[in-house]
């Protein structure tokens, strides 16, 4: 059991890894953009005002994912572990994530970043966008995704710089996901030798 946070950027295949990770290890997949599309699709006020922000490829504000982020953690089924994806995405979203995380005997935190090259993103994000219709996959919205990553998420990888590990996202999906597992047990291994010493 782990509390996995997947990073990388938009195309890298986050999506994909984490729902795939959260069914062989028995923990939620909390996807941020997931909870922010349904919320649209459903018409809530939050959703409504996320699906302009989503559809000019911006982020929602700090405070209201905190809220959201607040609120799904605290749920009984996080209890054992969970896989974050989409969330952080900026500097005060990792900082107000540590204080949240900070409990001593949960399960250890696991941060992985799926590192692509731009043109395999571009590829990759090409093709979606005549699978499942992310109405923010559009052109424009894409290279604005990318943008706002550059700014304001891939500085995460300098904030996390001791904790994380990089994941080459390069590979089948089968691949990545066997780095991704490996990755996990073994941190869990760790923390359990850690337990056992202290
Ligand atoms: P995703 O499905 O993770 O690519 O997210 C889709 C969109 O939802 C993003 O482009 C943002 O507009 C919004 N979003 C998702 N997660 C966050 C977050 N942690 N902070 C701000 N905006 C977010």
């Amino acid at each position: 059991m782990a509390r996995l946070i997947l990073l990388g950027p938009p195309g890298a295949g986050k999506g994909t890894q984490a729902a795939r990770l959260a069914e062989a290890m028995h923990v939620p997949h909390i996807s941020t953009g997931v909870i922010l599309r349904d919320a649209a699709a459903a018409g809530t006020p939050l959703g409504n005002k996320a699906k302009a922000i989503m559809d000019a490829g911006q982020l929602v504000g700090d405070d209201v994912m905190l809220g959201i982020i607040r609120e799904r953690l605290a749920e009984a089924d996080c209890a054992n572990g969970f896989i974050l994806d989409g969330f952080p995405r900026t500097i005060p979203q990792a900082e107000a994530l540590d204080g949240l995380l900070g409990e001593r005997d949960a399960p250890p935190v696991v941060i992985a970043n799926l590192s692509l090259d731009e043109d395999e993103l571009r590829r990759r994000i090409a093709g979606r966008r005549g699978e499942d219709q992310r109405s923010d996959d559009a052109e424009e919205t894409m290279l604005n995704r990318f943008a706002v990553y550059q700014e304001q998420t891939r500085p995460l990888l300098d904030y996390y710089r001791d904790r994380v590990s990089h994941i080459e996202g390069k590979g089948s999906v089968q691949e990545v996901f066997g780095l991704l597992t490996a990755l996990v047990a073994s941190a869990s291994t760790t923390a359990e030798q850690e337990r056992a010493g202290a």
